[in-house]
């Protein structure tokens, strides 16, 4: 199972627009964090989790020329712009593509990108996507998918598991129950925004803290912002954890 984590910027991304700062005006590959994203090829089947508003960008950069299904976390727009994108892989995959998240995030794509799901758009031009709500685990061509239950602010949203892999993406907490979810982890990628609380997001040492009960193979921090300086971060880290940067690549074994 391979796994790419497409990017790993928070909804600004980093450079953000406008910003001197010494993470923005780095020369550091690693201090530019396209939206975050990430992509996980198993059983000869291409998921990405989101349509990051760089999903383009992304599947130029990283050679992505099939998707065979797309598991959404949440419906903000850093997570979901990109999904006009999709409608090259209905081109050159001739297949309509099958897209998943909890009943609400569905929903509010189904209203905020009504052109795509209403069947009023006649003139062509738009993704050609099949999107159902799950609310348990999936089997998706033999690959078993859990929703972990997280949360986001005051919403309950997905993370999910993937054989030894989980990805929890816009965190703020975890409900006991979904922790039982994250036993056994070769890799737990999770939200880490910056060094101060935020109430949407774990900072970063809530995100450690987490990884430490988790105790996964390997912890990687995502969903980063400029506060979060590359090299600065991977010193402070504890062994195990470290930060995410765009393009960077796991395999693993599938359980
Ligand atoms: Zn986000
Ligand atoms: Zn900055
Ligand atoms: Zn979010």
């Amino acid at each position: 199972m391979r796994v790419i984590l497409l990017g790993c910027g928070t909804s600004t991304g980093v450079p953000i627009i406008g910003c001197n700062c010494s993470t923005c005006t780095s020369n550091n590959p690693r201090n530019k964090r396209t939206r975050t994203s990430v992509f996980i090829q198993t059983h000869k089947k291409n998921i990405i989790v989101d349509t990051s508003t760089d999903l383009r960008f992304q599947a130029l950069t990283y050679g992505i020329t099939r998707i065979d299904g797309v598991l959404y976390t949440h419906s903000h727009a850093d997570h979901t712009h990109g999904i006009d994108d999709l409608r090259t892989y209905n081109f050159i995959n001739k297949m309509m593509i099958p897209c998943y998240g909890d009943p609400k995030t569905v929903a509010t794509i189904k209203m905020n990108f009504r052109y795509i799901f209403d069947g009023s758009y006649a003139a062509g031009g738009k993704p050609q996507l099949e999107i159902t709500p799950i609310t348990d685990e999936m089997d998706f061509h033999g690959i078993k998918i859990t929703p972990i239950e997280i949360n986001h602010a005051d919403w309950m949203i997905y993370g999910y598991r993937i054989g030894k892999m989980a990805y929890l993406t816009d965190c703020s907490g975890i409900p006991e129950r979904s922790m039982r979810r994250l036993e056994g982890l070769d890799l737990l990628i999770i939200d880490a925004l910056r060094y101060t609380p935020h109430s949407a997001h774990f900072s970063v040492n809530q995100a450690v803290d987490y990884a430490r009960r988790i105790k996964p193979g390997i912890s990687v921090l995502t969903h980063m912002g400029h506060e979060l300086e590359y090299d600065e971060l991977s010193r402070k880290l504890p062994e195990g954890i470290m930060p995410a940067y765009d393009g960077m690549e796991f395999e693993l074994d599938e359980a």
